[in-house]
């Protein structure tokens, strides 16, 4: 009598859990069912092959670079956020609470960093600025080539992981900083304030499998791939001269 009883219990307990089951293949998408409703921020598409910016930069480490390490950033950024009051806030706003967030700080800063690492690098970028980003820098500097010194000394010395930024101050005047891990010159807690017009991550994910120890090449290497045009626009939309 006790087994036929807990029997039909256990019927019952499997009715319930089918009907579950077919109400929710009824109403909801097995897509909706596999991630939350508000991805806020998507993986950009890659603006080239991975192969692309060869031989300087090879095609394993962009498809590890970018399907692996950005990807993470993106989902992670998206599950720190998920359910909280950041939800529906644009990655610049983001920027503005890394200080107070950790993994804003981490998982958005890889964000917006790699989104735009890849804008600023094309298969057939190189060479120098010309017009007003190409003044700009030789007035700054004094020479494009004391420009690239500048540049490639604070991604050398950048201990650790990192990135190297030429930014627009608030001030429209042109600057070289640095900055560790994920951060940038945008976050609340970026000691050197500007808007990133180019941008080199010095990570060993970045160059280790092409390079291994000789970040110093990896940089020079970069120097002909920079998307100069890009990199012009990104000046004039900051007000750059
Ligand atoms: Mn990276």
């Amino acid at each position: 009598m006790r087994l036929k009883l807990l029997f039909i219990f256990q019927l019952f307990l499997f009715a319930g859990f089918m009907t579950s089951q077919l109400s929710c293949q009824q109403s909801i998408s097995p897509q909706q069912i596999q991630k939350p409703q508000n991805m806020a921020f998507k993986l950009p598409d890659l603006p080239y092959a991975y192969n692309a910016l060869e031989p300087h930069i090879d095609a394993m480490t962009m498809e590890i670079h970018y399907s692996r390490h950005h990807a993470a950033y993106t989902n992670n950024l998206n599950a720190a956020i998920a359910g909280t009051n950041l939800e529906g806030k644009t990655i610049e706003e983001l920027m503005q609470v890394a200080g107070s967030n950790t993994a804003v700080r981490n998982n958005g800063g890889g964000f917006w960093n790699h989104n735009f690492f890849w804008s600023v690098m094309s298969p057939t970028g190189g060479g120098e600025p010309a017009g007003a980003l190409g003044a700009a820098i030789t007035a700054r500097f004094g020479s494009f080539d004391e420009f690239k010194k500048q540049f490639s000394q604070a991604a050398v010395s950048r201990f650790g992981s990192g990135w190297a930024w030429l930014g627009v101050k608030a001030d429209g005047s042109l600057m070289i900083c640095s900055t560790p891990n994920q951060d940038n010159p945008l976050m609340d807690i970026a000691p050197d304030k500007c808007t990133p017009i180019l941008g080199l991550d010095v990570w060993e994910h970045a160059y280790y499998l092409k390079y291994q120890n000789k970040r110093p090449d990896y940089i020079s290497a970069f120097f002909n791939v920079i998307n100069w045009q890009q990199v012009s626009e990104y000046y004039a939309a900051v007000g750059g001269k």
